[in-house]
This record gives C-alpha cells, sequence and structure tokens, in this order.
C-alpha cells in the first residue's frame, strides 16, 4: 500500500490525490482521503480503483476541503483477501475522546487476529475486515491525554510492520515500526509539511525531501514545528530488501540510495555471478528493466527491448484473482518479433514467484522464434511467504518452496536459470560484505525464512517456520 499526508497547505486534498496518483504502484485497488477543516470537520472519500479516475472530479474534491489531510492506496494484503469491500478501504477514522483521527497504514500486524478478539471482547465495534483497524480502537482505548500519546500507547501493542501516516484536527502525524520494515519519508511543501511511503510522491507535488522517518520514530507536525519521539524499545533496524528490488518506484531515493541505481547493480551482481554466452539482454518490463540495463552493462552484450509493455494495463500479480492474473501477462507484453527472431536471448525479471509470468513469456519468446532463453532473476528465490505487506501467496504457491533451481529450469522450459545470491543482492544494495546472518541489514523473509517479527497470527493457523 501507499500512504501520503499533508499539513498547511490551502486544498490539501489536491495535493493528496497527486501524491496518491505517483504512489499508485503500491496498490491499484482503492484509494482514499481524509481531510479536516474546521468548518466542516473531519471529511472522508474513499472509492474503488485508480486514483486518477476516483479523485480527480470536483464533485469529488469539492467535498474534501482542509488545510490537513492524509490519504491511502490500497493494495489488499490482510482483511478481505481478494475481494475488497468498500469498509476496507483507508483511511480508517474514529471519533473518540480527544476529538478523533483518522489514520493509513502500510504494511501488516502479525498479531491483529489476537488484538481484535481481545478489543471486541472489551466491547470495540470494528466496521471493516482490515488489521488496520485496531489500531484505531486500541487509540479510542488508551488512558492517555493526547492522540500522539495514545498512539504511542496503541503502537506498544502492535507487532508487525507500519507506515503509518495518522491526523488529528490540527497534526499530521507519521511513524515507522521498530524495524522500520515499510518506507515513509517526510518532505517541505511551501509553508507546510508532506509525508509520503516514497519521495517520488514529494517529487509531483514539487515537495523538497527533508529525509526519511527513521525506523521506531514517530513524528508529529503541528504547524511549522515537527517534534520527534521514538517511543520503542530500540532493535536494529530491517527495512524490506524487496523494496529496492521490485517495490518502490524506481526514480524513489531510500535512504541516500536512488532505487534505480541499485537495480542497475545487481543486474550487474547478475551478469557477475552467472554470466551467458548470448546476442541480447531484454527487460520483462517495467520491474526487470534497470536489473537487464545493469546486466547489459557488465557483461557488454546489447540491450534491447524484446518485450513490449502495454501501458495502459496495471502490475499484473497485483490483480487479486489467479486466472485475471493468467490472461493478464498477455493482456500487458508483447514479445517484438522482427527483434527476437534467430536470437539467443537473456530475459531479466525482478522476481519469480508462482512462476506464472516466467512461463507465459517464455512461451512468447520461442512463438516468436528465438533461438534460446535464458532468465536471470534480480532477487534470490522467493521460498516463504511475506507477513509485512507485500502479497506473496501461501507457501505451497510459490515455485521455489517446492522445486530447485534445476526443477524451477525445467518447469520453466528455458535454457538456463538463475537467480542472484543473497550476498550479490546486499552487495548490490550496498551492504559490501554481503549478508551478515547473525545481524542481516535486512528483512530478507521471503528469501531466507528467517523472518525479524514472529507471524503469531500465521503459525497459529498453522504456518510453519
Ligand atoms: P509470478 O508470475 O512468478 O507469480 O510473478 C512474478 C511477477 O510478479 C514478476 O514479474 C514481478 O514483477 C511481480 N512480482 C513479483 N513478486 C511480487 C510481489 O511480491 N508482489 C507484487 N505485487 N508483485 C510481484
Ligand atoms: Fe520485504 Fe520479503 Fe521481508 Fe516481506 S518478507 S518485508 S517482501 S523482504
Ligand atoms: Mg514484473
Amino acid at each position: 500500500c501507499g500512504v501520503f499526508g499533508v499539513i498547511g497547505v490551502s486544498d490539501a486534498a489536491n495535493f493528496i490525490a497527486l501524491g496518491l496518483h505517483a504512489l499508485q504502484h503500491r496498490g491499484q485497488e482503492a484509494g482514499g482521503i481524509v481531510t479536516h477543516d474546521p468548518e466542516h470537520g473531519f471529511s472522508s472519500a474513499r472509492r474503488f480503483g485508480l486514483v486518477r479516475d476516483s479523485f480527480t472530479s470536483a464533485s469529488i474534491m469539492d467535498t474534501l476541503p482542509g488545510e490537513i489531510g492524509i490519504g491511502h492506496v490500497r493494495y489488499s494484503t490482510a482483511g478481505s483477501k481478494g475481494a475488497t469491500q468498500i469498509r476496507d478501504v483507508q483511511p480508517f477514522f474514529g471519533e473518540f475522546a480527544m476529538g478523533g483521527a483518522a489514520i493509513a497504514h502500510n504494511g501488516n500486524i502479525v498479531n491483529a487476529d489476537a488484538l481484535r478478539r481481545e478489543l471486541i471482547e472489551r466491547g470495540s465495534i470494528f466496521q471493516s475486515s482490515s488489521d488496520s483497524e485496531c489500531i484505531i480502537h486500541l487509540m479510542a482505548r488508551s488512558l492517555q491525554r493526547t492522540i500522539p500519546e495514545r498512539m504511542k500507547d496503541a503502537l506498544r501493542r502492535v507487532e508487525g510492520a507500519f507506515s503509518i501516516v495518522a491526523m488529528t484536527r490540527t497534526k499530521l502525524i507519521g511513524v515507522r515500526d521498530p524495524l522500520g520494515v515499510r518506507p515513509l519519508v517526510l518532505g517541505r511543501l511551501g509553508d507546510g509539511y508532506a509525508l509520503s511511503s516514497e519521495t517520488c510522491a514529494l517529487d509531483i507535488i514539487g515537495a523538497d525531501y527533508l529525509r526519511e522517518i527513521e525506523p521506531g520514530e514517530m513524528v508529529v507536525i503541528t504547524g511549522d514545528k515537527v517534534e520527534s519521539f521514538k517511543p520503542f524499545e530500540r532493535q536494529s533496524p530491517r527495512f524490506c530488501i524487496f523494496e529496492h528490488v521490485y517495490f518502490s518506484r524506481p526514480d524513489s531515493i531510500i535512504g541516500t540510495k536512488s532505487v534505480y541505481e541499485t537495480r542497475e547493480a545487481i543486474g550487474r551482481e547478475l551478469a557477475k555471478e552467472a554470466p551467458v554466452d548470448a546476442d541480447l539482454v531484454c527487460p520483462v518490463p517495467d520491474s526487470g528493466t534497470p536489473a537487464a540495463i545493469g546486466y547489459s552493462l557488465e557483461s557488454g552484450i546489447p540491450y534491447a527491448m524484446g518485450i513490449i509493455r502495454n501501458q495502459y494495463m496495471g502490475r499484473t500479480f497485483i490483480e487479486p484473482t489467479e486466472q485475471i492474473r493468467n490472461m493478464g501477462v498477455r493482456l500487458k507484453l508483447n514479445v517484438n518479433r522482427a527483434l527476437i527472431r534467430g536470437k539467443r536471448v537473456i530475459l531479466v525479471d525482478d522476481s519469480v514467484v508462482r512462476g506464472t509470468t516466467s512461463r507465459k513469456i517464455k512461451e512468447m519468446i520461442l512463438d516468436a522464434g528465438a533461438a534460446e532463453v535464458h532468465f536471470r532473476i534480480a532477487s534470490p528465490p522467493t521460498a516463504w511467504p511475506c507477513f509485512y505487506g507485500v502479497d506473496t501467496p501461501e507457501r505451497e504457491k510459490l515455485l521455489a518452496a517446492t522445486m530447485s533451481e534445476d526443477e524451477m529450469r525445467v518447469h520453466l522450459g528455458v535454457a538456463s536459470l538463475r537467480f542472484i545470491s543473497l550476498d550479490g543482492l546486499y552487495r548490490a544494495v550496498g551492504v559490501a560484505g554481503g549478508r551478515d546472518a547473525r545481524q542481516p541489514a535486512y528483512c530478507d523473509a521471503c528469501f531466507s525464512g528467517d523472518y525479524p517479527v514472529k507471524p503469531t497470527d500465521q503459525m497459529a493457523r498453522g504456518f510453519k517456520l
């Protein structure tokens, strides 16, 4: 998901809509905006579909007045899986002591089942099936005297990954979980401020990127004042390494590192680790593009656009049902036949999850007359599900969970298949010595099975580490 918020600008909702549009790659199922102004109080609009379709008409934007507001783009990882209902669309808003608050959450709470049960027993009335709603109820029940204090109270009970943008009538609040699994950045916008999942959304509204919210940090922004708190016990950070590989937009900056440059470095590493003699390096667009450029630069094999993407389709993976995903590949990608015929082609993609995309693409490329297809993957085999906000399927559906690399090669029907090593990936993101197994610098659980936060709910449902 993507989260965004602004304070101290007139027509906050317009800035939020633009910010969410820039974060659309983080979630395409639905979006929502909440604003506040002294005359109308809190206003909210939540819609299915893309931001550009929902939050552009005056009939909606005029209902969202105010100089402060937050927004969210959704991609379902928890809650009503598959069929999202409008009640699960964020931001969530609640009136309680101290005037109420709205929150938008990116990540996943791993003890939400237990929290929800406890809250319901104590009388909370849930409106949605989303794990994120627990936070509002925990805040409503806290005995603290200010909303930021109530939020600290609530979040100390929450386990898992959270980057949150929240608001009261007068304050914009940003928080990251102690491990800092999901991103969140702070920007300066005229006399006001903006909080965003990624810097690409600051660019679109002309805000200056100031800094990341640190892992375990809460910022409370009032007027011109940014206060910083560290409400949680200190832990060593574990940012999601897959944000570098796939999830973030290539024009975003994570910390001080350009996502594009990191992906290019991943491609270079891959070329060093897994060279092969071929005629062309082609990306599986768009997610494989920067890594393919890196592979080509390092290997000296020419880069070419062997697959053309229809720009009007969304990310296939994010479509929740198997059937739509299956069709999606062909609707979205087509082979550039004239270029491919008779060539030995290296295809670079970011990841293999179920293997659906890779299989389809290999068929299309061989149909178009390619002599050989070699797959090079910019992440290690995805062998474990993510419980921290990226929607990977159950373990059984992950190709790498049940097959060795060579079995996958046979299954995909390609001449060769190689994944970057975990150490190679760490080197590419800037950890010169590779992965330190005692203290990994990142979350890499989907590749290693080393979960930095115990997935409590999932384990209660039978998931085995
Ligand atoms: P597959 O077809 O193997 O299931 O999915 C692989 C494709 O989905 C890749 O091309 C990649 O761009 C995209 N993808 C891979 N992993 C993820 C993920 O965890 N989340 C999302 N949203 N997309 C992914
Ligand atoms: Fe990121 Fe993978 Fe960790 Fe999920 S399990 S947070 S996708 S590194
Ligand atoms: Mg892709």
